[in-house]
C-alpha cells in the first residue's frame, strides 16, 4: 500500500499560514481575492509545477493542477479532489486548505510509486468559498451556479464590489462565466475538510462520512410592541418584544422534538431591541432566524411550527408579528456510490468511522447536483473552527490523507472500480 507522509502535508499546511496570519490574534486572514489570498494560489500553483502538473488559474481564481491525462477533447473525465484557500478574517489554518494539500500529497505519492491514472486527477484550490461576497463563488462558476448580474452587483460587508476586487487581483469578473466545467468532464468530486463541530472529537472517532449538505433557510423576524416607561408601565400592562422574544426561544428545543430530526437546527444568531434603552420597555425585537435539516421536508415542517408558534406568542403578549424569508437553499445529497467506496476504503484501513450530515456549507454542495460527489471530515478538537484555535491532530489530518489516498487511486486508475461506479458515456 502506498503511505502518505504527513510531514510533507504539515510542511505544506504551516506554508499557506504564512498568508495572511496576523500575528496579533494568530489568526487567518485571506479573504476572498485579497492579496494574502492571491499569494496562497500563486504557492499552491508553484506546488503543481514542481510535480510536473499542468496547472493554471480560471476566469473565477480557481487553481488547478492536474496529473495524468492531458486536457482535451478526447480526454477521459477528470476525478476532482478540490476545497477552498480562502479564510474568514481571524479563521483557522485547516480550514479549506487541508482538502488542497491533502490533494497535493495524493498526487506526490501517486508520482513517486510511478502510478499514472487512467483518469486524471485535478487538484483545485477554490475561490472565495467562505461568502465574502455572499456565495461560494468558485465552486458555483464551475458547476453553472452564477449569473453576470450577480457577479456586477455583488459586494461584501463593507460595500467593496466583487468585481472590483477581482480586478485588483488581476480578474475580470466577466470571466467568471468561464470556470464552468461540464458535468461529462468530471467522473468525480472529492473534499476532505476539518469538521469544525464537536461530534467526531466527542466520540473519538477518526472520520466522518457526510451523507449530505443540510438545507439551510433564514428569516428575519420582528416582534413589535409598546415602548413604554420601564417605572411607569405595570408588568401586565406591557406590549415587551423581548418577553416575547425569549419565549420563542425556550420552545426551539420543543419545535424540533415535535417536527425535526437529530439533524434539525434552529438558532437566533442576531438580536437588536428598539428603542434599546435601559429605563424602556423593549418596544421592538429584531432578530433572525436560521433552521437547517438534511431533508427538505422537514425544513418545511420546522419552518411551518416556527410562524406558528410566533403568531401564538404574539397574541399572548399583545405584539405584532413581521417576518421576511430572506433565503432558502435545499439540502445537498452526496453521492452514494463514492460514500460506499469512502466507506469499504475506511473499513480497509481500520479507522474508526461515522456518517454525518453536515451542518456547514462547503464547495461539495455545488457538485452534488453536477457530478458524484462525495465529502469526508477529520476531528476538529473542541469542535473549533474560523477561529485562531482551530486544530486538528496530524495523526488524524495523516489519517484522512490517507483515506483520500485510496478513494483518489480506486477512482483515477480505473482499478477494482466499485459497482455503479464505472464511468459512464
Ligand atoms: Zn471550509
Amino acid at each position: 500500500m502506498q503511505r502518505v507522509k504527513i510531514e510533507r502535508v504539515e510542511s505544506d499546511i504551516h506554508a499557506i499560514a504564512q498568508f495572511g496570519f496576523n500575528e496579533a490574534d494568530r489568526g487567518v486572514y485571506r479573504q476572498g481575492f485579497s492579496e494574502a489570498d492571491m499569494a496562497a494560489r500563486q504557492w499552491v500553483r508553484d506546488r503543481f509545477e514542481e510535480l510536473g502538473m499542468a496547472h493554471r488559474m480560471d476566469g473565477a481564481g480557481n487553481v488547478i493542477g492536474r496529473y495524468g491525462p492531458a486536457e482535451g477533447p478526447d480526454s477521459p473525465p477528470c476525478v476532482i479532489i478540490g476545497s477552498h484557500l480562502d479564510s474568514v478574517p481571524a479563521g483557522g489554518i485547516f480550514d479549506g486548505v487541508l482538502g488542497v494539500v491533502a490533494g497535493l500529497e495524493c498526487v506526490r505519492v501517486l508520482k513517486e510509486n510511478g502510478i499514472v491514472p487512467a483518469f486524471p486527477i485535478e487538484v483545485i484550490g477554490t475561490s472565495e468559498e467562505e461568502g465574502r461576497f455572499g456565495g461560494m463563488l468558485g465552486a458555483q462558476a464551475m458547476t453553472g451556479h452564477v449569473t453576470l448580474d450577480w457577479l456586477d452587483t455583488a459586494r461584501d460587508e463593507h460595500g467593496f464590489m466583487l468585481k472590483d476586487a477581482m480586478k485588483a487581483a488581476g480578474l475580470d469578473s466577466h470571466d467568471v462565466l468561464h470556470a464552468y466545467r461540464r458535468p461529462e468532464d468530471i467522473r468525480a468530486f472529492l473534499e476532505v475538510h476539518v469538521e469544525q463541530g464537536p461530534v467526531l472529537d466527542t466520540e473519538k472517532t477518526t472520520i466522518g462520512i457526510v451523507e449530505g449538505i443540510s438545507g439551510v433557510f433564514k428569516w428575519n423576524c420582528r416582534l413589535i410592541g409598546k415602548p413604554d416607561h420601564a417605572g411607569a408601565a405595570p408588568m401586565n400592562m406591557r406590549s415587551d418584544a423581548l418577553m416575547g422574544m425569549v419565549d420563542f426561544a425556550h420552545e426551539i428545543s420543543r419545535i424540533i422534538d415535535e417536527e425535526g430530526t437529530d439533524k434539525s437546527r434552529i438558532t437566533i444568531g442576531h438580536v437588536a431591541l428598539k428603542p434599546g434603552f435601559p429605563h424602556t420597555v423593549p418596544g421592538e425585537a429584531d432578530f433572525t432566524i436560521v433552521g437547517r435539516d438534511l431533508d427538505e421536508e422537514v425544513m418545511q415542517r420546522l419552518s411551518d411550527a416556527c410562524r406558528r408558534v410566533l403568531s401564538s406568542i404574539a397574541r399572548k403578549h399583545k405584539l405584532k408579528f413581521e417576518y421576511e424569508e430572506m433565503s432558502w437553499l435545499k439540502p445537498a445529497y452526496c453521492d452514494e456510490g463514492i460514500r460506499a467506496l469512502m466507506e469499504r476504503k475506511v473499513q480497509e484501513l481500520g479507522y474508526s468511522y461515522r456518517t454525518m450530515p453536515s451542518g456547514a456549507g462547503h464547495d461539495v454542495q455545488f457538485f452534488c447536483n453536477h457530478t458524484r460527489a462525495g465529502m469526508f471530515f477529520v476531528p476538529s478538537v473542541n469542535g473549533v473552527s474560523h477561529a485562531p484555535d482551530e486544530w486538528t491532530h496530524w495523526s488524524d489530518i495523516e489519517r484522512g490523507c490517507q483515506l483520500l489516498l485510496e478513494c483518489v487511486t480506486e477512482l483515477a486508475c480505473g482499478e477494482d472500480v466499485a459497482a455503479g461506479m464505472a464511468v459512464s458515456g
